[in-house]
This record gives structure tokens, sequence and C-alpha cells, in this order.
């Protein structure tokens, strides 16, 4: 792989592949527009790279999770439509109207909040009602939506919102077949008809996060959320695949050996002595460790790849490095570890790097550091 001469790791973020997997994604979802969900940093690939390259494959809007990304998307020019959604009390929600930012609404209590503070900006706030369809996370009860439906379409009325959507979110996307999928659709949809009976006409109708997007076709309705598979990672295990949209890992994470020695049969390594090397190796220390979101708990299960090989991780992830038993393969200070990439040169990918440390590709992406270089090709 092609790593730039940095002077220890850098992420190498391939914008062509965000760009063609929105498009694929674009294609997967019919008529439904693409929302990219681009919080949390663009899931470590850059929020405002990762953005530009979403909008130029085709998506049509944005969405964030705070307030604060939603500013910063505005700051750097981009003025497509951007939701966020999650905002406490005394959030800044007049500037939020003022910068054209679109707003999750829960409840009541929140929605009379924004809409003081449309009065306030003299402009009506975009705002998305948000049902809890079954997930008991974010959104109006079901109980409660009748009343919170009422209550927003006669702020429309008065001029101080304009409801833009309806929305929810799966809870079991990324398991088909599951039955919590159906009976979610079904109160979207009970939840839907509540809201035209009061006369509100949303722009879109939204559900489907990436596994949605790939797997449920059922779920598009008018637009689709899909976060992770913007970046080109299916959140669903290989054999549980029902599409053929292909997908490109974006991110290509890299290092270069900051030591490299050789040691006898024996030798323990790092922290609490948990590996000893099986026989006369070479030991080269990778400069990123857990501060940079190398999971401790890959420890012993994960891998990297130097040279075109895969070496084992020898002994405990650190703060700031980790140790790789390269064998007898020839290595030097300097030399190229990829940590994980698209995984077509043999290097595992952040879905691999996940199984070794017993979690999700989601939470191996998103760790990754801000003391790691972002390049971008
Ligand atoms: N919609 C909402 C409300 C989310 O919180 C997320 C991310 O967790 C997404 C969409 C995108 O989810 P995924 O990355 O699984 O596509």
């Amino acid at each position: 792989q092609d790593i730039p001469a940095v002077p220890q790791a850098c992420a190498i973020i391939d914008l062509d592949a965000i760009r063609n997997n929105v498009e694929a994604l674009r294609a997967r979802a019919g008529t439904a527009e693409v929302m990219a969900v681009v919080k949390a940093d663009g899931y470590s690939h850059g929020l405002v790279p990762s953005a530009r390259a979403a909008l130029t494959g085709g998506a049509s809007r944005l969405g964030v999770a705070v307030l604060e990304e939603a500013f910063a998307l505005r700051t750097a020019g981009i003025t497509a439509p951007v939701l966020a959604w999650l905002a406490v009390p005394g959030a800044p929600y007049r500037r939020a109207i003022d910068e054209d930012v679109d707003l999750s609404v829960h409840t009541i209590g929140q929605l009379n909040e924004i809409a003081n503070a449309a009065t306030v900006s003299g402009r009506a706030a975009h705002i998305h009602l948000k049902v809890d369809t079954g997930m008991a996370r974010g959104g109006a009860a079901t109980d409660d939506w009748p009343g919170l439906v009422e209550q927003a379409r006669a702020r429309e009325l008065d001029g101080l919102v304009r409801i833009a959507g309806i929305w929810s979110h799966l809870a079991c996307a990324d398991q088909p077949g599951e039955p919590s999928i159906g009976r979610q659709l079904m109160v979207f949809d009970e939840a839907l008809e509540v809201a035209a009976r009061g006369g509100v006409r949303p722009d879109v109708r939204h559900i489907a996060n990436s596994a949605a997007t790939l797997h449920l076709p059922e779920s598009h309705y008018d637009m689709v959320r899909p976060g992770i598979a913007t970046y080109g990672v299916d959140p669903l295990p290989a054999e549980h695949r029902s599409h053929t949209v292909a997908l490109r890992p974006a991110m290509t994470l890299g290092a270069r050996l900051a030591q490299v020695k050789r040691v006898p049969a024996g030798t323990p390594v790092s922290y609490g002595h948990t590996y000893a090397t099986a026989g006369d190796t070479t030991l080269g220390v990778v400069p990123l460790g857990y501060a940079d979101g190398v999971p401790r708990s890959a420890s012993g299960t994960g891998s990297v790849q130097v040279h075109g090989h895969r070496c084992a991780i020898a002994g405990r992830v650190c703060m700031d490095q980790f140790v790789v038993d390269i064998g007898d393969e020839p290595a030097e200070p300097g030399d190229i570890v990829v940590l994980f990439g698209p995984g077509d040169h043999g290097e595992p990918t952040a879905a691999d790097w996940a199984q070794a440390a017993g979690t999700i590709a989601y939470e191996t992406l998103t760790r990754i550091g801000g003391r790691i270089v972002r390049t971008y090709t």
C-alpha cells in the first residue's frame, strides 16, 4: 500500500471510496434520498471531507448527532440540508435556526423551546418529529405522539416551525428476520397516519440506517440514513448479506516501525508478560496505542501486516505503542505497518480488528484518535 512518508502514523482516507459507496447506496435506495451520516468526525474519516465526498456521490442531505457538528459543516461552507438529532435543554437553537440546521424534536417541551428560538430568530425552524417505534431511545413514545403532532402542527400554522420530516430509528436492522423490525415499521406507519390525519405533510419520512438501506428495501420510505456503509463497511457479516452493493472501506490505518530488535525464544513481551516468543524472532515496535484507538482488548488476538505478511500483536497493547512479532522477515525501523485497510492486499480490515477486540467496526473506526494524521487521496 501507498503509505505517505509521515513521521509516525497516518489514516489514509480514500475519498473516491466514500463517493462511490454513496453512489452505490443511492442506487440501492431507488427513489429515496440519501442522508449521509457524518457524525463523530465522519466516523473518524474527517467531518468536512467526508461530507463533501458524500454530497459528490449523490447524498442530498447530511446527518449529525450534535449541533456543533452541524455548525462545523456550515462554517466550512457546506449549504446542503443538515439534520442534527441530539440536543439538550438550553441548546443553541437560535443559532441552529439562523444557520438553517434541521432539528429533531422528541417532546413538547423541546418543541416549545425551539418555537421560542424561532420567534427570536424571525424564521421558521425546520424540524423532524421523531417517534420511538420500539428502540426506547430518543423520540416520542407512541402515547405522546398524537399530542406532539398536534402541537407541532399548531406551531407550523403559526409560522414558527416547518415540519420537514417524520422519522424513527431501528433497533435490530442488522439482524434480518428479527420480528421487532416488522413491528417497528408497523408502528412507524401508524405514526405517519396519525400525522397525516393531523394535517402534517413532511418532505421526508425516514427510518433506515445502513443495514436497513442495504437489506430492507421496505424500510426506505422517502430517505435513507446510511452511516457506516458510507465509509464502506457493511454492518452484517458476509454470510448474512442479501445484496450485491459494492462497498469499499475508505480508511487505511498505517504506521512506521519505531524500533526493531532480534530476541531469543521465550522472551516475554510487554506489560504483564502475557506473551512469550515461540522461537528466535524479530520484534517490531508500532508507535500507536490505545490512546490512538488501537483496542487494548485486541492484545493477543489482533494482527497487522508488515511487508505483506500478517504479524501477531505480541502481548498487551500499551497507551502509545505495541509490539508485533515479525518472525524471520527482514524489517527495519521506518518500515510500514498496515493495521487495517480495505482488505484486498491481505491486510486486516476494521471489521477484523473489531472481531479481534470483541467489538464492532463502528467503535474501531470512531476511536481512531486525534494524534493520527488524516491524509486524503
Ligand atoms: N441514524 C441515526 C439516528 C443514528 O444514530 C445512526 C448511527 O448510529 C445512523 C442513522 C447511521 O447508522 P449506521 O452507521 O448503522 O448506518
